[in-house]
């Protein structure tokens, strides 16, 4: 079976047009999930692909993104994100963005997406970034680290909650907003969000959520 498929991006801070790997939906087998969805996947990482990155500059974001921040990004802003990303390729340059990525090279890709999400002032972004980079630093041991990104992720959460509309996101905030602090060790804190999520959407039985949410619970 065919892994992966190559598509074509501009990089909105260099202009150079390059082809980045994509993995074929059919390809992504998730074995199983730990508490807090994480996925484990048979084979192929799905989250090591997960972002686009520009092979002459290192600008990294989500493949939704990179079209349309050419416009968003301009003058003082892309002078900062350049900044950022001279720095990057001093530090990570040699990060591979083949198709035989490592835990390694994903990590070193999310804490430039974080840097430069942290620049675009992008809280919905930024909480995926983070849980993201968690569960990498968890498939590799680290739990020091992996609780260092979970702190900053549910920082985001939060404030992405606080303006959320659509019922999936706000659920999605409220889960995580619950998990991370169960798994910080913030038990009040930790009850508060799963109790609002539950008492909330106690009959939208559909939810991964509220269901995972409920589980969870139980265990504090
Ligand atoms: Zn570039």
């Amino acid at each position: 079976m065919k892994e992966f498929w190559f598509k074509t991006f501009k990089c909105p801070i260099c202009k150079t047009l390059f082809e980045a790997p994509m993995v074929f939906s059919e390809a992504i087998k998730i074995k199983k999930r730990d508490d807090d969805l994480r996925p484990v996947y048979q084979g192929i990482n799905a989250i090591y692909y997960g972002l686009i990155t520009c092979p002459n500059c290192l600008f990294t974001a989500f493949e939704h993104d990179y079209d349309g921040l050419s416009k968003e990004i301009a003058g003082d802003l892309k002078d900062k994100i350049e900044k950022v990303l001279e720095r990057a390729k001093v530090q990570y340059g040699d990060i591979n963005l083949g198709t035989d990525r490592t835990a390694e090279d994903a990590v070193m890709l999310h804490v430039i997406a974080a840097a430069i999400y942290t620049l675009l002032n992008k809280p919905n972004r930024l909480a995926e970034i983070y849980l993201r980079l968690a569960w990498l630093y968890r498939e590799q041991g680290n739990k020091k680290k992996e609780l260092h990104a979970l702190g900053r992720a549910l920082v985001n959460f939060n404030r992405v909650y606080d303006t959320a509309e659509d019922y999936e996101q706000i659920q999605r905030c409220l889960f995580y907003m619950g998990e991370i602090n169960r798994k910080l060790g913030k038990r009040d804190e930790a009850v508060k969000y799963f109790s609002i999520l539950l008492s909330k959407y106690r009959s939208g039985g559909n939810s991964i959520y509220v269901r995972t949410a409920q589980l969870n619970r139980r265990e504090i």
